[in-house]
């Protein structure tokens, strides 16, 4: 449901000589007081910098999108050669030189941490360019877009064409050429996801022969279904009631945000403009509502910032085009800090802010995650060890007077192949050391690929020694892979009754 708002909009509020809007003369609806029916959204195409933009920004997005999943990269023998492959089946994420396995998936939340700090950085500088840029679903409506332009025209053919009966065969068949051209937008790009958690090359022939797991295409359908519904049938009400970002979003704006801001000083008072009529005590705005047949959100922007606008400058570049027919200055509505639309307001100008108490405590928290990152990812292992003595007893006295105690060693192999460890006690004289769970009861112990083994060891030293250790000597275990050499090392204590 849609707030009645009962206040003044932002841009009116503070900026003199700026119009009062009743947004409830705008808002309310008798016939339905507790919900706003979603009236028809069709933007019409607008030519000029910002929707150039927004085609290369789409062309790089889908470009990387379809070619990543088919960039090799030989990582050896036996691990899948895909730079970027979700490999479920064996727990891992690779990540061109990175490997990272279902353990560390700390690693995978610190990314996501430096694309949250990174969006409200951006955010900061440039309120939600990236919503009215990159963001897939924006991208995906784009298309959708642009395939019903072909099939049904631009905005006021669309308009007629909804007006048209149901029975009309015109409209039949450019609204059945729409949906069919979406569904195989949504197969072929919705779809392509799949081929981010399996093998591409093998994937994509299996799927051709019909080959291909029960699974890939259940995934492969729900995606597309996703990405039919999402970008042709519901659009903009994803950005508005389901994503949660537009309602984050406002902790992240201050005054110096650069917003799309129409210039209410210069726009006001608006009205039809006949053309050799003079602009003496009028506004700029010709009060054509070509800004709003150009929003996809399907937005006014003389109402002031709003929720639903994902700043994509559409509106910009309808107005510029109105701007130069009329033979006014561009920028009626352009990016724009608040403080700038004050200032202007009143004849002056203040300079932009990119530095600024957010910008900088949102830079530095992304440097500080990052070195965090780089720091782990410059010590990962491929094999961790684990170990626990045992609690209870702390210690026995065998026979002859000798002291034991026991451990768990625990062994996770985090390679593609079997590995076979060694296990070696420094720290006390003389250690005698036996193991349970192990075949032939002595190491080396084999550990299959991307296993854990537990192993029990008992570590014991003769009478003379333990007459000689205090009650708490610590201990260092070595575990070493047989294979390549690694070694890893864990402190812990041996007990007895002491001196
Ligand atoms: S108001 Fe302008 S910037 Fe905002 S969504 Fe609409 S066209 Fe894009
Ligand atoms: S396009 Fe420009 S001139 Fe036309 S209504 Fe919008 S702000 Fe006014």
């Amino acid at each position: 449901m849609r707030e009645q708002y009962d206040e003044t909009p932002l841009s009116s509020q503070a900026v003199p000589g700026a119009t009062r809007v009743d947004e409830r003369a705008i808002y309310h609806d008798p016939k339905h007081p507790f919900y706003i029916p979603r009236p028809p959204i069709h933007p019409k195409l607008v030519r000029g910098k910002f929707r150039n933009i927004k085609w290369a920004v789409m062309f790089v997005m889908l470009a990387v999108y379809y070619v990543l999943p088919w960039i090799r990269l030989d990582r050896g023998p036996g691990i899948p050669d895909q730079a970027f492959l979700l490999d479920f089946a064996h727990q891992r994420l690779y990540l061109f030189g990175l490997e990272i396995w279902a353990q560390e998936f700390y690693y995978v939340t610190g990314m996501l941490v430096l694309s949250g700090l990174g969006l409200f950085a951006v955010t900061a500088l440039a309120g939600r360019v990236w919503c009215g840029y990159a963001c897939p679903q924006t991208v995906w409506t784009d298309i959708m877009i642009v395939a019903e332009r072909i099939w049904q025209g631009d905005r006021n053919a669309r308009l007629r064409l909804l007006k048209a009966p149901w029975w009309s065969f015109n409209k039949a068949w450019r609204l059945a050429g729409t949906h069919l051209t979406w569904m195989l937008i949504a197969l072929s790009t919705g779809g392509w996801f799949v081929f981010y958690f399996q093998d591409a090359p093998t994937l994509a022939s299996e799927l051709l022969h019909n080959t291909a797991s029960k699974y890939a295409y259940i995934a492969l359908f729900i995606c597309a279904g996703f990405t039919y519904v999402f970008g042709g049938l519901m659009r903009e009400q994803v950005c508005t009631y389901m994503c949660p970002w537009p309602r984050i979003q406002g902790a992240m704006i201050d005054g110096d945000t650069l917003l799309i801001t129409y210039r209410n000083y210069r726009g006001e008072p608006r009205g039809p403009h006949k053309k050799g009529e003079s602009w003496e005590g009028r506004g700029d705005c010709v009060d054509c509502d070509q800004c709003v047949a150009a929003c996809p959100a399907g937005i006014d922007i003389r109402h002031g910032a709003q929720l639903e606008c994902i700043q994509c400058g559409l509106c910009i570049d309808a107005c510029d085009e109105i701007m130069d027919k009329v033979g006014r200055p561009r920028k009626l509505v352009a990016y724009d800090s608040y403080n700038n639309l004050v200032a202007q307001s009143q004849g002056e100008r203040v300079p932009y802010r990119f530095i600024r108490p957010r910008t900088i405590l949102y830079t530095g928290v992304f440097l500080l995650v990052c070195a965090v990152i780089l720091f782990g990812l410059a010590h990962k292992t491929v094999l961790e060890v684990n170990v626990v003595p045992d609690r209870n007893p702390l210690f026995v006295q065998v026979s002859g007077g000798g002291i034991r105690n026991g451990y768990i060693v625990r062994i996770l192999n985090k390679k593609l192949a079997v590995h076979k460890f060694e296990i070696s006690v420094a720290g006390l004289k003389q250690p005698g050391l036996s193991y349970v769970g192990i075949e032939g009861g002595e190491p080396p112990v084999e550990v299959k690929s991307d296993d854990v083994r537990a192993v029990k060891v008992f570590v014991t030293i003769p009478a003379e020694e333990a007459a000689k250790t205090p009650a708490s000597a610590d201990i260092v275990f070595t575990v070493r892979d047989t294979v390549d050499g690694t070694e890893v090392k864990r402190n812990t204590t041996f007990k007895g009754p002491g001196q």
